[in-house]
């Protein structure tokens, strides 16, 4: 007999990480499919943080870890934010936890009650809006569009404001469509906030370092508002360590202590190798970061120059991050013969079948007309993928 909670029998799994199962599942049967699904860095971890984990294990870091991360690592991450936020946090309002991801859970737990509204602008990260149902939340999504570069405005914020209003999900440089706000939009965004004092604000800051434009801005910069935001981080993409699982956040003392009684029942602390390598990461070199950031922005051309050559895809010119998300809805309505094209996941799977390339649906970000692209992969492969992509759409008439 199965009997699922309520809670569990309506929480979808993550699209991202099921599309790359099953782009792994098909590779394994020996089908030649290039992965442009998950978002995740295809460059090695660099050395010194490796020799870092090495060294960890031969110091029999194998015990258990502190609930919140070690001293050493929340010393590192305070000096980080200083260093590149100039933002002022004590090691106590730090916790580590296993990846942003992890954070977010943490932080949506600790504040979202029954009923509370969550606004989440659209094109969102997957993970936000099912976090916020398990909280029994409820998602105010506030639509964006491509014209404006899937950036929501502060008319747009001001209006999803209600006395419900518990929280903002804010994700810049944004995962999926790579859209990184500007100052003076992240100003007016947060002049818009300093109105509404009882709505807390979760920065998603991952893609940070992954940004083409100029100097990241983060929420909490805003000084009437550093109270009320959480500003949540990790090394996944800034250092190329997504399977370390260590992300971090910085907030006030009393959501902190909360996080750390919930991880304390969850999870106990991260794990200590993956914690000791973060060190190192963190105190690493900008140089380390820099290369990595100039094979995006090169390939972020390269995708973008080949893109605009395909017919009948309309693209917005994404700032940061390392994934594009086409609008491909005028070919909703065509056939190759086989299949009609009514949505964005028939799109993606007319990709994975016709080109063999695997693309997330943009309807598992809120939005059904695009496709996501992740173009965290060689020069090589972006090139075939995207040659494979132009010839599958001339047969959709
Ligand atoms: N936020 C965004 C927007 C992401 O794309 C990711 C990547 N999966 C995460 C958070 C979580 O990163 P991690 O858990 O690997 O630190
Ligand atoms: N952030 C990545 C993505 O969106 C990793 C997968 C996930 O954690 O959902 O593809």
């Amino acid at each position: 007999m199965e009997k699922l909670s309520r809670r569990l029998a309506t929480l979808s799994p993550s699209a991202t990480v099921a599309m790359n199962q099953k782009t792994k599942d098909l590779q394994a049967q020996g089908i030649d499919i290039i992965n442009l699904s998950v978002g995740e860095p295809d460059f090695n971890t660099p050395d010194h943080v490796k020799a870092a984990g090495k060294k960890a294990i031969d110091e029999n870091y194998s015990f258990y870890t502190p609930v919140p991360g070690y001293p050493e690592l929340r010393q590192a991450i305070v000096r980080k934010f200083k260093r590149e936020n100039n933002l002022d946090y004590k090691p106590e309002e730090i916790v580590v936890s296993n990846g942003a991801k992890h954070c977010i859970a943490n932080t949506i737990m600790a504040l979202v009650d029954a009923g509370d509204e969550v606004i989440v602008p659209a094109p969102y990260w997957v993970s936000y809006a099912d976090l916020v149902k398990l909280a029994d939340g409820t998602n105010v999504i506030v639509d964006t569009t491509i014209e404006n570069d899937f950036k929501m405005t502060a008319a747009q914020l001001e209006k999803a404001i209600t006395p419900k209003t518990k929280a903002l999900i804010l994700c810049s440089p944004s995962n999926p469509t790579g859209s990184v706000y500007s100052y003076d939009e992240m100003k007016a965004l947060a002049e818009v906030l300093k109105k509404h004092e009882n709505v807390f604000i979760i920065a998603d800051e991952i893609y940070e370092h992954i940004n083409f434009v100029g100097k990241h801005v983060s929420m909490a910069s805003f000084e009437y508002l550093k109270d009320r935001v959480i500003t949540v981080n990790g090394v996944s993409k800034a250092y190329a360590m997504t399977g370390w699982r260590i992300g971090y956040m910085g907030a006030p003392l009393w959501l902190t202590k909360a996080c750390n009684n919930l991880q304390s029942q969850f999870t106990t602390g991260a794990s200590s190798i993956a914690q000791r390598a973060s060190i190192a990461a963190l105190d690493s070199d900008p140089s380390v970061v820099e290369e990595m950031k100039k094979a995006f922005h090169r390939r972020r051309d390269l995708v973008v120059n080949m893109v605009k050559q395909i017919p009948g895809v309309k693209l917005s010119i994404p700032e940061g991050a390392f994934y594009i998300f086409p609008d491909i809805s005028s070919y909703f309505g065509k056939s190759d013969g086989k299949t009609t094209i009514k949505n964005s996941n028939d799109f993606s799977l007319f990709l994975l079948s016709e080109a063999f390339i695997a693309t997330v649906p943009g309807s598992a970000f809120g939005n059904d007309k695009c496709i996501r692209i992740s173009y965290a992969t060689s020069d090589e492969k972006l090139v075939k993928a995207l040659n494979q992509f132009r010839e599958a759409v001339k047969k959709l008439k």
